[in-house]
């Protein structure tokens, strides 16, 4: 009997999962199992497309076909929580399993609070993740630093501390994360600046940092996140995996290498934070970079926070419509709806098609205003500050007083 809290090792007991899987096919295994046995009637994963930079999310509902979707896609940047909203009907009225990074977890947190997805019918299986890269910016990277052809890369891996790519002929290189990232290439900006290492909002977290030994590869670590999470291991124990308590100093090399991603992670945000500037400085940045921005709504689209069915960068009093550059105002909409609860997942950067450094912007605010009224998004399903804020009652108290000072009511930050 598995119960919330655990930790286990887990590996497939089905030779095509364990084979196929990452680190031993327990996800695979699990997700296979949850099928067949009728706890959901769809499995939401991710599936290598016409190449292993091509990451696709797939919608499985035959057993059969989860084993295809086995091993971890690290250009697969796709944000899970948003595909389930918008095709899934925020899974309402079926159930289903999907699996997560931590930028996914934060988002589906998120999209639950605002009622926009149904938390009761979702299975979350969690994967840990250290970053992912974009997929353009891998074949970049595999061409001008690696000195390889990315069409001849048939596995990629991060691996202690490396980016691993194997040819079609079978050669090995690895490069060190740092000194990738050094020169420009690497994770995905954002991802450097993500401390969502083990996404424990999930039902079960599983990853690979942990397992050591003879099982090294050959299994997950899992971390049982919840009641539902221990259910399902429960059940599906001895009849698709195999399970072992973590051995040796195991629990304690997990710690400390989550400690050290904090500490990356802590270290790339003041990098990165600091080349924005403060005040005028970083507004000016903030306004020359966004004079690029051609109106392709990318970042509207593809944002767990944005879902409005009527937009207001589509409200010609707002927004002079048919005007390419859009006036600020366009971004200045987005950032006070969103900066309260922006999960850094990089989505309104990376999909931006003039390379906008907008998830940079939008965290920069987000932890500000973490820091001065102690919300921080995807934690919990704790309500953002926005919906604490009585429209009418604050309209008016801004119109009697003649402020346009949203934030006096907290006082001045100097
Ligand atoms: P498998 O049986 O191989 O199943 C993996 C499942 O994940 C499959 O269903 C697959 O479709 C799905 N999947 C693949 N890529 C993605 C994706 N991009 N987004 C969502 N779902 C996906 N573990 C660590 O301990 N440390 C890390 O630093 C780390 N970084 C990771 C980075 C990324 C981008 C990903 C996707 C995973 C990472 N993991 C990390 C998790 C690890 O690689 C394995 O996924 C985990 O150990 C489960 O292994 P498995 O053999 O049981 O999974
Ligand atoms: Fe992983 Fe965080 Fe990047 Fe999401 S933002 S892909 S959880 S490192
Ligand atoms: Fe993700 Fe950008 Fe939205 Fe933030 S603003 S949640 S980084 S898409
Ligand atoms: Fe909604 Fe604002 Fe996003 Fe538009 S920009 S979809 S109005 S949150
Ligand atoms: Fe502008 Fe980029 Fe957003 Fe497109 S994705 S609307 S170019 S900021």
């Amino acid at each position: 009997m598995v119960a919330k809290g655990d930790m286990l090792w887990a590996w497939a007991k089905d030779s095509a999962a364990l084979e196929r899987g990452e680190c031993g096919g327990a996800v695979t295994a699990l997700l296979k199992y949850a099928l067949e046995s009728g706890e959901v009637d769809g499995v939401l994963t991710v599936e290598k497309g016409v190449d292993l930079y091509d990451a696709k999310p797939v919608f499985i509902t035959n057993p059969e076909d989860i084993a295809k979707a086995a091993g971890s896609l690290h250009c697969g940047t796709l944000l899970m929580p948003k595909i389930i909203k918008k095709f899934l009907n925020g899974a309402r009225d079926m159930k289903i399993a999907v699996t997560m990074k931590g930028c996914d977890a934060k988002a589906f947190y998120e999209l639950v609070k605002r009622q926009q997805i149904n938390i009761d019918n979702v299975l979350t299986i969690g994967l840990n993740c250290g970053g992912s890269v974009s997929p353009i910016e891998a074949r970049v990277m595999i061409e001008e630093k690696f000195g390889l052809n990315p069409d001849d890369i048939v596995k990629e891996e991060i691996d202690k501390g490396q980016f691993i790519v194997v040819t079609k002929d079978g050669e090995h290189k690895g490069i060190k994360i740092d000194e990738l990232e050094e020169e420009g290439y690497g994770r995905r900006a954002n991802c450097q600046r993500c401390k969502t290492k083990i996404p424990r909002q999930c039902d079960l977290a599983c990853g690979n940092w942990g397992v050591i030994g003879d099982k090294a590869g050959k299994a997950t670590f899992v971390e049982v996140c919840s009641d539902k999470g221990a259910a399902l291991v429960t059940k599906a124990e001895g009849k698709a995996v195999e399970t072992a308590k973590p051995a040796g100093p195991a629990l304690d090399i997990r710690g400390k290498v989550e400690g050290a991603m904090f500490k990356l992670g802590d270290k790339c945000r003041k990098e990165q934070f600091e080349k924005l500037g403060e005040g005028k400085e970083r507004l000016n940045y903030i306004m020359d970079q966004t004079s690029r921005c051609i109106k392709c709504y990318q970042c509207i689209e593809n944002c767990p926070i944005c879902y409005c069915v009527e937009c207001s960068t589509k409200k010609s009093h707002l927004v002079d419509p048919g005007d390419v550059t859009p006036p600020f105002m366009f971004h200045l909409i987005r950032y006070s709806h969103i900066a309260d609860s922006c999960v850094n997942c990089g989505q309104c950067q990376e999909l931006c098609a003039m390379d906008i450094p907008n998830a940079l912007f939008m965290h920069a605010l987000q932890l500000e205003m973490q820091d001065m009224f102690g919300y921080e998004p995807g934690v919990n399903l704790d309500l953002p500050i926005l919906s604490l804020v009585e429209e009418p009652a604050e309209r008016k108290r801004l119109s009697d007083t003649g402020t346009d000072q949203i934030f006096d009511i907290f006082g001045q930050k100097e």
